[in-house]
């Protein structure tokens, strides 16, 4: 028996599922998809261990054993194949509260007509949409068939395959996927959705509310790509359409392959907030075309892709946005070191998590210190040289799942002596951020960080100049001010910089922030307005970790949370839950 991965049943000793073809039924009123799982063997006879959670099992085409529930993996089925036998169909239906499923009702959807359903798989959501070897270390092609009310559309993490009427007022639609993709990249949604086209290779679907808009912000995708192409090698995944979500997605984006999943918080209505896309968009390289085989190997998804998408924002709109982005993310990473100051062993790059469930592990870092490392590696070796380096490596992995030792191996051999030089061990596994990080700096950069540091001895910034400033630079001066204010600084804040009214999410959390922090109440309508409307975790856990600083706060967090919670989506009643806990009694 070997297990590979902390948080599957996953066993490289035993046949590996290749291949997936699903038939699934979406049931908005009981809130479950139902249908049948064939799994197909890359070999026949001996028994495999699937992950499932929350899963009704109703037959399973050979003997099966369903163990008892473990906190975190769930439970192991496992089935016996036959001699000669290589594959199975299992029958089963989903659970209505499966963390990877968020069904809403029509008022939680733009267009207020219809329900919408969306699947979020990573980290470990997929076996409660699928029995699968859940494991980022096993790879698997699929075909489905999804079979949804009329007049709704349903799209996946594949390529479509027609669709067609089945019974009276029901759709089927087919999809393919030839690409093998590790479970936690299966995606699928069903809703009222339009799509418009932006390039020969790219569509952006959306609500019909919300398409026009979001055409506009993402139009420019097709120099994304060319970009990320010059700086990897060739797109791989034929298509790279986005869909547009309902607010309550928990994240920024999520790199489902050929449909990247996109929070419509990204809609400034300016495309100041598409390095989002930039970063899904490299993601087709680092994360779904090369690996990391575990959640403890993360970084490698993660750093790899900022450090990619700073290099296309670089590539795009020069030196300047760059560094903006990097001094943005580094304020980003300092809060999430200290958010874990208790637990520092989860901001090492490569972390061990047996036993730590890894929605609870995931945070900023090995996003922002994997990008940093992977930048000391680049300034070490030099930007051209580097860049052949991943060229050459996105070649020799992909369609692979990897991990820390493998990636560390492939740099011992192209660039020997590398990973001494750079400290690597302190890097990955060493928590914090090493002595001698790479620093980002920039004229702009540090205007605008004088201008902040001037504020408590009283100097204030020009009102006009700031507020019409780039949305990065004036996220930058907010994010460095200190985050409690007086009322009087609050308050001059919100009518020089029109803060509260801010349609760009990014600004407004900034300031959210601040005034929960300080306890401005003027700002209080904006901030349960948007705790109640918008289910993105990088805004909802620290503006509730704001609200704790004062008793009027806590009222309000509390109050918001019993309306909004039904309607959040369970990552994000779990972060503002444990944002919560850390209230004092
Ligand atoms: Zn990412």
């Amino acid at each position: 028996m070997a297990r590979v991965d902390p948080h599957s049943y996953f066993d490289d000793a035993q046949p590996r599922s290749t291949r997936w073809r699903l038939r699934l039924r979406a049931d908005f009123i009981s809130k479950v998809l139902s249908g049948e799982a064939e799994i197909l063997f890359d070999r026949a006879g001996g028994a495999v261990d699937l992950d499932t959670k929350g899963l009704t099992i109703k037959s399973v085409s050979v003997p099966f054993e369903l163990a008892p529930e473990e906190p975190i993996l769930g439970r192991r089925l496992r089935v016996v194949l036959p001699a000669g036998a290589s594959s199975v169909v299992i029958s089963y239906e989903t659970s209505p509260t499966a963390a990877g499923l968020q069904w809403l009702s029509p008022e939680q959807t733009e267009g207020k007509r219809r329900p919408f359903l969306f699947s979020q798989c990573q980290a470990i959501h997929a076996r409660g949409v699928v029995p699968c070897q859940d494991s980022a270390a096993a790879r698997i092609t699929y075909e489905a068939e999804l079979d949804v009310p009329d007049g709704l559309t349903a799209v996946m993490s594949a390529g479509p395959a027609g669709d067609a009427t089945a019974e009276k007022g029901r759709r089927v639609f087919r999809f393919k996927m030839p690409q093998p993709i590790p479970s936690y990249l299966l995606a699928l949604a069903v809703g009222e959705l339009e799509g418009r086209d932006l390039s020969h290779r790219s569509r952006v679907w959306a609500e019909p509310a919300t398409i026009e808009k979001a055409a506009w912000e993402f139009a420019g995708v097709e120099s994304m790509i060319a970009k990320a192409e010059a700086l990897f090698g060739p797109y791989d995944w034929d298509r790279y359409d986005m869909l547009v979500l309902p607010p309550s997605f928990p994240y920024g984006g999520m790199e489902n392959p050929r449909m990247t999943f996109l929070t419509p918080t990204l809609l400034a209505g300016d495309r100041s907030l598409v390095d989002v896309v930039a970063h899904e968009l490299a993601h087709s390289w680092t994360g779904n075309l090369v690996t990391n085989a575990t959640a403890e190997h993360f970084w490698l998804n993660e750093g790899f892709t900022v450090w990619a998408e700073r290099r296309i924002l670089k590539a795009l709109h020069g030196d300047e946005a760059a560094a903006l982005g990097w001094a943005i993310g580094q304020r980003e990473l300092e809060e999430a070191l200290e958010r874990f100051q208790d637990t520092p062993a989860l901001t090492c790059l490569r972390t061990h998590l047996a036993g730590v469930d890894p929605d609870d592990a995931f945070s900023n870092v090995p996003y922002e210190k994997g990008a940093r490392f992977v930048t000391a590696l680049e300034r070490a070796v030099g930007t051209a040289p580097f860049d052949e380096f991943v060229k050459a490596y996105m070649k020799r992995f992909r369609f692979q799942s990897i991990t820390t030792e493998t990636f560390c191996a492939f740099v011992e051999a192209k660039f020997p002596g590398l990973l001494d030089r750079v400290g690597a061990a302190a890097w990955l596994d060493k928590p914090g951020l090493p002595a001698g990080a790479p620093r980002f700096v920039s004229p702009r950069l540090e205007e605008l960080t004088a201008l902040a540091d001037g504020w408590p001895a009283g100097r204030r910034p020009d009102p006009a100049a700031l507020r019409s400033a780039p949305a990065a630079e004036l996220v930058i001066f907010l994010q460095r001010l200190p985050r409690e204010l007086s009322v009087a600084d609050c308050a001059w804040l919100d009518e020089h910089l029109k803060l509260t009214q801010r349609g760009n999410y990014e600004i407004l959390a900034q300031w959210l922030a601040i005034a929960a922090t300080s306890g401005y109440a003027p700002a209080f309508p904006r901030l349960r307005e948007l705790l109640s409307s918008v289910g993105r975790m990088k805004y909802v856990r620290p503006l509730y970790q704001a609200l704790g600083k004062t008793p009027a706060g806590r009222e309000l967090a509390r109050e918001v949370f019993i309306s909004a919670a039904p309607a959040y989506h369970a990552l994000t009643r779990r972060a503002a839950e444990a944002a919560m806990a850390k209230y004092p009694a």
